[in-house]
């Protein structure tokens, strides 16, 4: 049984939002689903410690790290907010974890999931080996070399599905948003939710994700042509059309030409240590 585990946590997947503007930062509808996402969460750390998890380190995921309110999760959990530059892109040092909890999470761009990105909205399609790419891919790549296995995936259904497709073996515990937030039951889904959890403790059977490369990546834009052809040029990338064309060797390097896809430019990239440092603070 894994003694000492990671939660990596995100919004869109969880039980309070519900369209994108409980997603979207300080609207009323996010202040909820902030509360409800910290409820799932809360849960599944209780319910991890009183089966015997020892040490719970859990990271805020959704936009700039400030979501979940510590006030209302266990104090013997360790919360890290914000966004933290490396080793592991936004997380930092991981810490010493055997295993990694995914909650809240979403589909990939492109794809029919519930409110369904990798990264950014302005992804409108992303690619990879002519699969799509979901989020858990990159994250859990960026945890294998630190021993950590990816065990457990809460989503949408289609999330949920992406995961099972990527990681062998994975636990997973959907939640359906088709029916809207009045006729969901937080309660009993987040009971369900916890129970699943704690039997992903036992989950031996997945390995590290280390998919094999070369992992030849397209990234649709959803501003178009002019868009892709500025980023492309701006990083030494192929474009054909409204698409962003290069190949990695692995998914660690992947995941560095993303974030500089869609978040940096050149200059940003060079002062980023000091930026961070800045706006963490
Ligand atoms: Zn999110």
């Amino acid at each position: 049984m894994f003694k000492q585990v990671l939660i990596i946590a995100d919004i869109e997947g969880s039980s309070g939002c519900w369209d994108y503007g409980a997603s979207s930062f300080l609207t009323p509808e996010w202040a909820r689903a902030c509360v409800a996402m910290t409820k799932d969460v809360g849960s599944v750390a209780d319910a991890l410690l009183r089966a015997g998890v020892e040490t719970i380190r859990i990271k805020d995921f959704h936009r700039t790290g400030y979501n979940l309110l510590p006030e209302m999760i266990n104090d013997d959990c360790q919360i890290i907010h914000g966004y933290r530059r490396g080793p592991v892109p936004g997380l930092g040092d991981p810490g010493r974890v055997q295993a990694v909890f995914f909650l809240g999470m979403h589909a990939a761009s492109g794809t029919d999931g519930f409110l369904a990105h990798t990264l950014t909205s302005r992804i409108a399609r992303l690619e990879v080996n002519e699969r799509p790419l979901a989020e858990i891919e990159l994250f859990a790549a960026s945890l294998a070399p630190f021993e950590i296995r990816p065990v457990f995936f809460s989503g949408c259904p289609v999330a949920c599905q992406q995961a099972r497709n990527a990681v062998e073996h994975i636990y997973t515990y959907p939640i359906d948003k088709s029916t809207g937030g009045q006729h969901f039951n937080p309660e009993s889904w987040r009971s369900g939710l916890a129970l699943a959890a704690v039997e992903a403790l036992s989950n031996e059977k997945t390995g590290l994700y280390r998919p094999v490369g070369p992992l030849h990546t397209a990234v649709t834009m959803r501003d178009g042509e002019d868009a892709a052809r500025k980023i492309a040029a701006r990083w030494n990338l192929k474009c054909i059309g409204d698409q962003i064309i290069f190949s990695a060797q692995n998914m660690q390097m992947l995941y560095l030409e993303l974030i500089r896809i869609c978040y940096l430019t050149p200059l940003v990239e060079k002062t980023l240590p000091f930026c961070l440092m800045a706006y963490n603070l």
